[in-house]
């Protein structure tokens, strides 16, 4: 009864608002003509709308909404100044007057975006009736044009339908959404709330498993997954994937209390003792399993790069490809044959090296110590390494290094360094970095930044022994089995050459996927580089940054041509469902009652957000944004915040552009240049404006 009620006020609403609408504007029309000739109003109408970009970006929420209500009076069929507002209110999350504005716009224009839209904007409040009522009647078909506007109409038709428990018109409507092949990971998503509600939860377990397999970013999904399979009655199976939820750092309590009933209900689930394990294998008779490197002229021109491997280490078993010394302070303690295994240990407070027969004790664990070979192109071979220290993909391997080993003691441990030449660093950073499958010319342009950006940033861990650690922080590092011929010769090619802004080399920043647009330095981090200032990727059509709100907001809708898109187009737009829970578990601010930007970069990232909850309200930045989002993409992204029926969050839906921070080198783009017949340097060029590509040399 409540919702018929609601419906009726509504849809007396959408055709009551027509007539004073009109009067409004039959009545301002002659005065206003007579004030100010066309051409002034023209020109005041471009004068508020520049104001008001300008006051959008910097979140001046009530200053842009003047400058359009402004632009409103001189021109009330200025649809585009109202979509504008809409988008003001949406950032500022203010849903309802957002919908009182989309309304208008629909009402005006007929057009079926925007009857979407409001559609959206009811859904947005818990409206599925409203929004049901809209894109089940008010749009005819043959109306809407884009692939994407269609989309949309089928996802919230679906989510209404979901929410009206009307689950065969839902399964009708998924079926056509299904037939538009766009967003796969997103219509899994959907089809899993549909199994759900139809209680075949194995089946919503699948989708839910489907969908991330589809878009691997949505980490949090492996919780909702183990609650479908808990629900199936698959109980070892929900075991793995409270534990999958573990090792990404999410949930963390509630995956550890699942994870200790599990353990004493099926007690052949407790983790064996893996200490007492290890200790039976006899590491000497292990088999190193060496590569053959590619073989390198020795660098004089750059000093040897101190790499950081592991630290914490007890103990390490290793080989060497050819007869090695051990050295501290010039002298020798100790000399090694070629490829056999070495245990290091310690023992109280002095390090010893064993080859299964005898024991040395060759001095104090506090020292450091140099391991080095005479061979040319030597390299070394470490067992069980440990790698990602600090990260969920943690993990032990073997790996080959080429260069040298070094072990500095700490208290109770040592730390791996490996000493090498900058190039054979590269050599095995660059393939991490860039599909080494994509155009040459990206590849070398790629070798370039990452010289520049290693030169630039060495010392960053001067204060733990080493210039740069083996995890993302500051290069993954992996050793000779990560290299490959495509980027080696990118490296070889390029040898020695890095790019120069004035005398300093620059730090070349870069990232996945930038959407077509890169930001200046100074609106994501604080430094002001002169040499980013911001690039623009896209093709064909002009983008002039800032864009409009309602520009903006298709901008990321849709997918318009650009060399971001050619290589990488997954990365370019994105969509994701981020449940409410994810946003709480990252956040700890109770309910989350909403959700605020704060403040928008040039290029439209996101670089501060208020989320407030129901304990209390933060503020994040941009790679924080990410974070509590779920894992984002990147953090230039539209959301429709869903509320429940007590106006708290129940979901986020984020359509997005790009993958990492968005500022210097956009890999995918510079892929797309190149294959279009850009060279290196044109590349380099285009997203580090003014700098040169000069031999680097030990005195600049
Ligand atoms: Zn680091």
């Amino acid at each position: 009864m409540k919702k018929i009620f609601r419906l009726i006020i509504i849809t007396t609403f959408l055709t009551g608002l027509l007539i004073p609408g009109f009067n409004h504007f039959l009545n301002q029309q002659p005065g206003d003509n007579i004030t100010f000739s066309q051409e002034n109003i023209e020109r005041r109408i471009a004068q508020y709308s520049a104001e008001a970009v300008e006051a959008f970006y910097a979140a001046n929420y009530q200053t842009a909404v003047n400058y359009y209500e402004e632009i409103l009076e001189l021109d009330p069929f200025n649809l585009e100044s109202r979509r504008n507002l809409a988008v003001i209110y949406n950032d500022k999350n203010d849903l309802l007057s957002e919908n009182r504005e989309l309304l208008k716009t629909a009402i005006l224009s007929n057009r079926a975006a925007d009857i979407i839209e409001l559609a959206v904007s009811f859904y947005k409040l818990n409206n599925a009736q409203a929004a049901n009522y809209l894109l089940q009647n008010m749009i005819e078909a043959e109306d809407i044009i884009s692939k994407r506007d269609q989309y949309q109409k089928y996802y919230y038709l679906i989510k209404s339908q979901l929410e009206l428990d009307k689950l065969a018109e839902a399964e009708g409507f998924l079926k056509q959404l299904e037939g538009l092949n766009l967003n796969r990971a997103q219509v899994k998503l959907l089809r899993a709330e549909l199994n759900q509600k139809l209680g075949n939860y194995y089946q919503a377990y699948e989708d839910l498993n489907n969908s991330y397999q589809a878009d691997r970013t949505q980490n949090y999904l492996f919780r909702e997954m183990a609650l479908m399979l808990e629900k199936a009655g698959e109980d070892v199976k929900a075991y793995d994937h409270w534990q999958r939820s573990l090792s990404f750092g999410l949930y963390i309590d509630e995956a550890n209390q699942r994870i200790d009933y599990y353990q004493e209900h099926y007690p052949y689930l407790r983790p064996d003792d893996e200490e007492e394990k290890r200790e039976e294998i006899n590491p000497f008779i292990l088999e190193a399993n060496w590569q053959d490197i590619e073989e390198l002229e020795t660098e004089t021109e750059v000093e040897l790069l101190r790499i950081g491997l592991s630290s914490g280490n007890r103990t390490l078993l290793f080989q060497y490809s050819d007869p090695f010394s051990i050295i501290y302070q010039g002298k020798i303690l100790f000399n090694g044959e070629a490829r056999k295994n070495y245990l290091l240990e310690i023992d109280d407070n002095s390090l010893t090296i064993s080859d299964g027969e005898q024991k040395v004790q060759f001095g104090r664990l506090e020292n450091e110590y140099q391991l080095y070979s005479e061979a040319d192109n030597s390299s070394f071979y470490v067992y069980n390494v440990e790698y990602g220290q600090g990260y969920f993909w943690q993990g032990r391997a073997d790996r080959q290094y080429r260069g040298d080993m070094i072990i500095k003691g700490a208290e109770n441990s040592f730390t791996l360094i490996n000493e090498l030449d900058l190039t054979a660093y590269l050599l095995s950073v660059v393939p991490s970095e860039i599909y080494s499958s994509w155009p040459e010319e990206s590849l070398k342009a790629q070798a370039v930044a990452a010289r520049s950006y290693t030169l630039s940033n060495l010392g960053r861990h001067s204060g733990e022994g080493y210039d740069l650690c083996s995890t993302v922080h500051c290069a993954a590092y992996n050793g000779v089995g990560n290299e490959n011929p495509r980027t080696s010769n990118a490296v070889l090619a390029t040898r020695g050459e890095s790019v120069y802004y004035g005398d300093r080399i620059i730090e070349a920043v870069f990232s996945s996927n930038s959407g077509g647009f890169t930001e200046r330095s100074d609106e994501i981090w604080v430094a002001d580089l002169p040499y980013l200032r911001g690039a623009n990727q896209m093709k064909g059509e002009n983008f002039d940054f800032p864009l409009p709100p309602a520009e903006l907001k298709e901008w990321l809708k849709n997918d318009p041509p650009s060399y971001s898109r050619d290589f990488n187009s997954s990365s370019y737009r994105w969509q994701v469902k981020v449940p409410v829970s994810v946003i709480e578990d990252r956040t700890e601010l109770g309910k989350i009652k909403n959700i605020e930007v704060l403040k928008r970069a040039t290029g439209g990232t996101i670089t501060s957000l208020r989320i407030v909850g129901e304990d209390a309200s933060r503020e994040f930045n941009s790679s924080q944004i990410r974070r509590v989002l779920g894992g984002l993409r990147s953090s230039r992204f539209k959301f429709n915040s869903i509320m429940d029926s007590n106006g708290y969050l129940k979901e986020l839906n984020i359509y997005g552009s790009g993958w990492g921070h968005n500022l210097g080198m956009d890999q995918s783009a510079a892929a797309g240049m190149a294959a279009e017949g850009w060279n290196y340097s044109q590349i380099i060029s285009h997203f580090y404006p003014g700098v040169e590509i000069r031999e680097y040399n030990n005195n600049n």
